[in-house]
């Protein structure tokens, strides 16, 4: 027997952004699959793809291995070519999909992560957030070469290209990694949306302050949005928790107290509507930190 399971808790959020007419970025958090995709193609075929990521790998009953993830993301792309051939006006849809999940072999707990596309994985401990994933783009691969230096493909004109996906090669290379999960570190999954506007020292300071994932993702969401929007953005946080040891109140409480002064600064950009239907010190903070200033209604406490 496994001595003790580490467990998890996660949250996620998408948002349309500023300039798109539609999402079609997709994510989910249920049946302990952790899963984000971004979507590609007219009208609502991205939407579409991307849905269909995600719902594939709910499909994962029994978690295993890392090759059952794998399975699903094949199946899904094995899905979306067949419906892409089948219906006209989803011809050229595709998806990016990155993934985790949990499961114990042989008494050790183990986080698969799976990856195919330009969405990323992140691992955030001891305040250092170290990309796990390799982006599947255009620039990235020059960047890999040696042919662009990475300040180069973040202002590339093709840096929104990407040379893997669901739906377009029936033979989807997929990129995995088997990890060791640690009581008090965090993931990231996000699409392009959150990284192309929010500067890594940013989405460290989110990560340090807010204590709660769902703060988190609302935190980082608005920071995109500050940042432009100019994609779909979509962010899930999933924190490892010791089931003995939660001291996420206590830290949201201090942060509170105590809130970094470039956090305090950034409570005056642009947030959207808060719901503040609880008085807990990860809403109050929320609320001090990241709403005051975009809806008066509520920040008048
Ligand atoms: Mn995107």
């Amino acid at each position: 027997m496994l001595e003790k399971e580490l467990v998890f808790d996660a949250a996620h959020l998408t948002h349309v952004g500023q300039l798109r007419e539609v999402n079609q970025d997709a994510a989910t958090v249920d049946m302990g699959i952790y899963a984000v995709a971004d979507g590609m193609g007219g009208h609502a075929a991205g939407e579409v793809a991307a849905a269909m990521a995600v719902e594939s790998l709910g499909a994962v009953i029994r978690m295993a291995g890392v090759e059952d993830l794998i399975n699903a993301v094949k199946a899904a792309n094995r899905a979306i070519t067949e419906r892409a051939e089948k219906e006209p006006e989803l011809k050229g849809m595709g998806t990016t999909i990155v993934a985790m999940a949990s499961y114990v072999d042989r008494d050790v707990q183990y986080l698969g992560l799976v990856n195919v596309g330009d969405s990323r994985g992140y691992r955030f401990a001891d305040g250092t957030l170290s990309q796990l994933t390799d982006d599947h783009s255009l620039v990235a691969g020059l960047v890999r070469d040696g042919l662009l230096r990475p300040d180069q493909a973040e202002q590339h004109p093709q840096k929104n290209v990407i040379t893997r996906a669901l739906g377009i090669d029936p033979n989807v290379e997929v990129d995995r990694w088997v990890l060791t999960p640690v009581a008090g570190e965090r993931y990231l999954l996000c699409s392009d949306g959150l990284f192309n506007e929010v500067s890594d020292a940013s989405i460290i300071e989110v990560l340090s302050t807010f204590a709660f994932p769902e703060d988190a993702v609302a935190e980082l969401v608005d920071r995109a949005n500050a940042g432009g929007g100019r994609d779909n953005i979509t962010v899930l946080v999933l924190d490892v928790l010791d089931p003995d040891v939660d001291d996420r109140e206590a830290r949201a409480a201090e942060a509170l107290a105590n809130p970094p002064a470039a956090v305090a600064e950034a409570a005056g950009t642009p947030a959207s509507a808060p719901k503040v239907d609880d008085d807990t010190p990860a809403t109050r903070l929320r609320r001090l930190l990241g709403r005051k200033k975009g809806n008066p209604s509520d920040g008048a406490k």
